[in-house]
């Protein structure tokens, strides 16, 4: 398939962590360049086993190892999106993946993950320090970002440029601002439509970024808000997506003074978007985007995948299986619709991007698709206990690109 180039996909397999390693669960996913495959070895066995039955090889922009670290990922890949803001392009920054894959580490670092791994998974604090004890200390994309926005604001002498942040949480359609005085992180607010300039959120709060320790004190208070309100709502932090949002502000600069006259000053906005565990929509997905019939899934993970859904792609069964299906993230299943779209409209131009369909995706309709920039990293795990999951995963990353 021809890819669009405003959307790249990468991909990520994050390192054996110690249960793993103990169970001595072997690694059946290798990578050669930018193309993954099943091991030779295994592809029998897992064909017998009828979890999978091609052995075909999954290709993207990009492929990183478990040895690659978090600034190979960030240079090769998001880097671009950062640079095109300061020009004015909106850009997106999204990682999707299976929980435990590595999207909080990677978006977030290794402090991030760990905070979340906590809640997540109901391990006791001993437990996860086991793991914890193995991971060196790793900046996420969004600091690396901001450090290199900040560097080359610095540096640019023809434009002067202000940065400031937003960080929010969409949970069950709901969304929170991370960010919000203690007394309010658990106010919902509220999406309105502005004419011509897509949907704001009112009440959203917005923070003035000098240095990389402002946005360190951010994170920092965002992901203690996250976890305060996930414990006050009973919230599972695996089921919300959170959305840090840079607004960069730039205006040019003639002979030492601001420019004056028309398109002078150029305003973008980039989201680092850490989604929802994957491993809940995949049945849904299936079931309207069978394009690759060829991989067969085992459907014990996924309840709801009946026959009945698959012959039919209209929005009322899409509404039925959400509804019905109340585990189903609604806001990840648009996403994974509208990338699904983007990418074929290249191809098609008058296709209809439903962007209208969840919190997720209206927050983002600005920043996906059009001149915007986007960039889908997808994480997985390469083990043979976690194959189908990552098979997945590596199927939405072949739908988005
Ligand atoms: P997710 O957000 O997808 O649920 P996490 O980012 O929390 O997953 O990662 C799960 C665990 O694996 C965490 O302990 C995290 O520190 C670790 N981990 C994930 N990716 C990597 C990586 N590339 N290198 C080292 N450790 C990683
Ligand atoms: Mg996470």
């Amino acid at each position: 398939m021809q890819r669009s180039e405003n959307i790249q996909v990468a991909l990520r397999f994050r390192p054996l962590n110690i249960r793993e390693t103990l169970r001595k669960d072997p690694e059946v996913w290798e990578i050669s360049e930018n193309s993954t495959y099943i091991k030779p070895s295994w592809t029998e066995k897992l064909q017998d086993s009828r979890k999978i039955s091609n052995t075909k090889a999954y290709t993207y922009n990009y492929c990183f190892s478990s040895l690659d670290t978090n600034e190979d990922v960030y240079l090769n890949t998001s880097r671009k999106v950062v640079e095109a803001s300061l020009q004015g392009y909106n850009g997106t920054i999204i990682a999707y993946g299976q929980t435990g894959s590595g999207k909080t580490y990677t978006m977030m670092g290794s402090d991030g993950a760990e905070l979340d791994n906590v809640i997540n998974t109901s391990q006791s604090m001993s437990d996860a320090s086991i793991e914890r004890h193995e991971i060196p200390k790793a900046k996420g994309i969004v600091i690396l970002a901001l450090e290199d926005l900040l560097k080359l604001i610095e540096e640019n002498t023809t434009k002067s440029c202000y940065l400031s942040c937003s960080y929010l949480e969409i949970y069950n359609e709901q969304i929170f601002d991370l960010l919000a005085d203690k007394d309010k992180i658990t106010d919902t607010l509220i999406l309105q439509e502005e004419k011509g300039q897509g949907f704001y959120i009112r009440g959203l709060s917005e923070h003035v970024l000098n240095s990389v320790s402002d946005v360190e004190k951010l994170i920092k208070k965002g992901e203690f808000n996250r976890h305060y309100a996930a414990t006050a709502m009973n919230h599972h932090s695996s089921r919300s997506h959170t959305i840090f949002r840079v607004y960069v502000t730039s205006v040019s600069i003639n002979n030492g003074a601001y420019d004056v006259g028309e398109n002078i000053t150029t305003e973008s906005l980039l989201n680092f978007v850490d989604l929802a565990g994957a491993e809940r929509v995949n049945s849904l997905q299936e079931a309207i985007n069978p394009l690759e019939t060829s991989v067969r899934f085992r459907v014990s993970r996924s309840p709801r995948s009946s026959p009945r859904l698959r012959s039919s792609s209209t929005r009322r069964s899409i509404d039925t299986f959400v509804n019905e299906g109340k585990h189903i993230n609604v806001s990840l299943f648009y996403l994974c619709q509208v990338i699904s779209k983007l990418s074929q409209k290249h191809q098609s131009p008058d296709t209809h991007i439903p962007y209208r369909n969840s919190s997720l995706t209206k927050i983002l309709s600005t920043s996906l698709g059009g001149n915007a920039l986007t960039c889908i990293i997808c994480t997985a795990t390469s083990t043979l206990s976690q194959v189908e999951l990552t098979l997945s995963t590596l199927r939405f990353g072949g739908i988005a690109g």
